[in-house]
């Protein structure tokens, strides 16, 4: 991109001294964030309230939208996944996820991912590159838009997850930057006890969020209760192993409000950690941490090139039971928009079997 200023990541006082800098009052900030974070517009063009000689110097200098969608896709079930590109030609991919309380959207902290977790097709794509706080935005305002129409309030309000593609906590400042403006009563308004981010287990990163405040919640992608089968699984887990990663768990505990717990993510591989031993297995682990905590297990959704099927529905439920009588919360994630290849785990499954787009696809 040229040096043009991308705005949609800019919080309000910042909107307001990059127009002080083009000599323009602080109101005219104030209305340009309304513009792009409240009204959701994504065009200079379209702010008609703006004078028309500010919004051609914008134009000049500035960014209302970087991102282009490149395709999407509604599933039966009203999941809507977005094929967007970034200015410099990269994937990001985003899922919008009806639910019955409230919507979701599961938005990409990178575009790919430097992570080699062996049941995710992002791994595949390798770090392509982490997205700015604007791109992690303006995900979400694609989203909104495309599912309620331009700058209409969400009837039932928004949760979101930084489940997409890549690690969240390798580009946690972005994040952190993105959920700062979204916070914004005056903007998004989707304040951080909405939003939720999954991590591989990158532990420093983890102890540093326990210190962030008005943090998101966390949820911990484990896959495996052993060193042995989660460095074959996730290999981060050679770099922080499970009981260093446990241990940072229980720092973060320290942090959690009344009420709230920290997420455990089991992906759900057949014959390879869905036995009744490795249920009792995950159920030590977390009891011997005693962290407040509950477990949610993800159907895994298979994805041609990689070696994993999805365990049986009467499997998933065995290993649930048992962990519930050890005294684990456990839930079993209802998976979405598999026939537009939506799901956890599809998103890259049918590379371009639907239009010819690239895609991209993660589980954590
Ligand atoms: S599961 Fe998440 S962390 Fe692991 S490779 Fe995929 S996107 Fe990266």
């Amino acid at each position: 991109m040229d040096r043009a200023i991308q705005l949609a990541g800019l919080s309000q006082p910042e909107l307001i001294s990059f127009l002080e800098t083009l000599g323009e009052p602080a109101y005219r900030g104030r209305q340009l964030f309304a513009a792009l974070q409240h009204r959701r517009l994504r065009s200079f063009d379209e702010m008609t309230d703006l004078p028309k000689e500010l919004r051609a110097r914008l134009d000049d200098v500035a960014k209302a939208s970087t991102l282009k969608i490149e395709s999407q896709y509604v599933s039966n079930d009203g999941t809507r996944r977005y094929l967007m590109k970034t200015h410099d030609g990269l994937p990001v991919e985003t899922v919008f996820i009806p639910e019955e309380r409230r919507d979701t959207i599961c938005f990409s902290s990178q575009s790919g991912c430097p992570l080699q977790c062996t049941f995710c097709l992002t791994a595949q794509l390798g770090l392509l590159r982490s997205l700015t706080a604007g791109e992690i935005v303006e995900q979400i305002v694609i989203a909104l838009n495309d599912a309620y129409g331009i700058g209409v309030k969400p009837p039932r309000g928004t949760n979101l997850v930084a489940m997409g593609a890549g690690e969240p906590l390798l580009n946690l400042d972005s994040l952190l930057e993105a959920l700062r403006v979204m916070a914004d009563p005056n903007g998004v308004h989707i304040v951080p006890n909405r939003v939720t981010v999954s991590t591989a287990g990158v532990v420093p990163r983890i102890l540093d969020l326990a210190k962030t405040a008005d943090r998101p919640h966390l949820a911990i992608s484990l896959a495996a209760a052993t060193d042995e089968l989660r460095n074959v699984l996730m290999p981060i887990n050679k770099r922080w192993p499970l009981e260093e990663l446990l241990s940072a768990c229980k720092v973060f505990e320290k942090s959690l409000k009344p009420g709230e717990r920290l997420t455990f993510e089991y992906v759900m591989l057949d014959g390879v950690n869905d036995s009744d031993e490795q249920a009792r297995q995950l159920a030590n682990l977390l009891n011997r941490h005693a962290i407040r905590a509950k477990v949610n297990l993800i159907p895994h959704n298979a994805a041609e090139p990689l070696p994993y099927q999805p365990s049986p529905a009467e499997t998933v439920e065995r290993f649930k039971n048992i962990l519930e009588s050890k005294g684990i919360h456990t839930y079993v994630r209802r998976p979405r928009g598999r026939d537009i290849f939506a799901a956890c785990g599809q998103l890259a499954a049918r590379q371009g079997a639907l239009s010819g787009t690239p895609s991209i696809g993660a589980t954590n």
